[in-house]
């Protein structure tokens, strides 16, 4: 149950006891044993990184390709969806959710909120599309990020008052950027990947055609790639409503 008052702790699941050390397994990539993935024939080292996988701006037309090739990878990631592209494409945002992924608000209509918007456009926003998301889900969100990751005092203190933590980016792919082709936003990635870190993607034919390999990259580096809230659990983190997070060590 999400309270609207103060700050508050709305996601504090405890991660079970995956020790890798229980297995001699180090932080070197070197010693580590290697794991066949389920879904293919090819072997990663296993991984003792966790990082987060997102993607802003949807539902799209290209969601529903995204999600496959997240499903053959066997990947839950983070949609940051737009309440008016929700309600334009409903069933779009129920495969996001019907597939497993984490769902969160990415404000109503993109108009930016931050600096020193009207706290009233800013909760009109984030409520417009909090209902869209509720009404795939049956709960409110508890996660939010900016349009254009634009913040401000105004926007953290509705987001407190809503129960959303603020959840932003602490590796671009920088595919929202005209100039980037395929292979540039995946050694992007690549090269900006660390331990905790949360990445942003969007919507775009370019990052969808660069996505098996990025999901590749990220496993020969000894990644596991999660959700925000997966990533969250496996740090034992506790996200407060209000608090902006760029990563999750
Ligand atoms: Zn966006």
């Amino acid at each position: 149950m999400i309270h609207r008052a103060t700050p508050k702790k709305i996601f504090g699941i405890c991660c079970t006891a995956m020790t890798l050390a229980a297995i001699g397994c180090t932080s070197g990539p070197a010693v580590s044993p290697l794991e066949k993935t389920e879904d293919t024939e090819k072997t990663y080292p296993l991984p003792d990184k966790a990082i987060a996988l997102s993607f802003d701006d949807g539902p799209s037309g290209l969601t529903e390709d995204i999600l496959e090739v997240l499903s053959e990878q066997g990947i839950k990631a983070t949609f940051f969806l737009i309440g008016e592209n929700i309600r334009n494409q409903p069933s779009s945002a129920q495969k996001i959710f019907a597939q497993g992924h984490e769902l969160g608000n990415h404000s109503n209509g993109y108009a930016p909120l931050g600096g020193n918007t009207d706290p009233e456009v800013i909760r009109a926003s984030l409520e417009g599309a909090s209902a869209a998301l509720k009404g795939i889900t049956g709960e409110d969100p508890v996660f939010f990020r900016a349009p254009n990751v634009n913040y401000g005092e105004n926007l953290s203190a509705v987001c407190a008052e809503l129960g959303l933590a603020i959840i932003g980016v602490s590796c671009w792919s920088q595919d929202w950027q005209e100039s980037v082709t395929t292979e540039q936003l995946v050694a992007n990635v690549l090269r900006d990947a660390s331990d905790g870190a949360i990445i942003n993607c969007h919507e775009l034919q370019k990052t969808l055609d660069g996505l098996p390999a990025v999901i590749h990259g990220l496993r020969e580096q000894g990644y596991e790639i999660l959700s925000v809230g997966a990533l969250a659990a496996r740090k034992n983190r506790t996200l407060e409503a209000g608090t902006q997070y760029d990563r999750l060590d």
